[in-house]
């Protein structure tokens, strides 16, 4: 579904581009509208399928929160990807628990929480790689659809 709604996603970019620098307040409504309707849980495609970056506050905060040494949740839990990020080394993620809560929820990745950046200021910046996200999140699709009659 979301494959052949990215032309049509595309095309409004191409055509709004410069209208979509002011309607950041129009997409974070959408974004809460959409989320609020979307329940995560039901979901977890991202904790399974992407790997967020993973910063040294993220890593310091996770090893607080499993008394574990900083350079032990590196060994244990990370490895460096093609773009030099820390990732985790392996997906689904390691923190996500059969029920599809996430065992370090109050603790995760930066990335994570913002995950899928729709409510995010200077929207316009980021379209593309939303129109990207509607691969694997609902919200990401549900808000660039509502935007098309925006
Ligand atoms: S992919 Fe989107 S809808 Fe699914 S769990 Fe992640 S943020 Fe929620
Ligand atoms: S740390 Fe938690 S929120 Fe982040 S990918 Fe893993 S299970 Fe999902």
């Amino acid at each position: 579904m979301a494959d052949k709604s990215k032309p049509l996603f595309l095309q409004y970019y191409k055509k709004n581009k410069k209208r979509l620098a002011k309607m950041d307040t129009v997409v974070r409504q959408l974004h809460e509208e959409v989320s609020s309707q979307v329940d995560c849980l039901q979901c977890a495609n991202c904790c399974r399928s992407l790997g967020p970056a993973i910063y040294d506050k993220d890593i310091d905060r996770i090893a607080k929160a499993l008394r574990m040494k900083p350079s032990d949740v590196v060994a244990t839990y990370l490895k460096i990807d093609e773009d030099g990020d820390y990732v985790f080394n392996s997906m689904p993620c390691p923190f996500l628990m059969p029920d599809n809560y996430c065992s370090i929820y109050e603790h995760r990745p930066k990335a994570c929480r913002e995950y899928p950046h729709t409510d995010r200021k200077k929207f316009e910046q980021i379209y593309k790689l939303t129109v990207k996200n509607t691969e694997t999140c609902p919200i990401a699709y549900e808000v660039l659809l509502r935007l098309l009659d925006e």
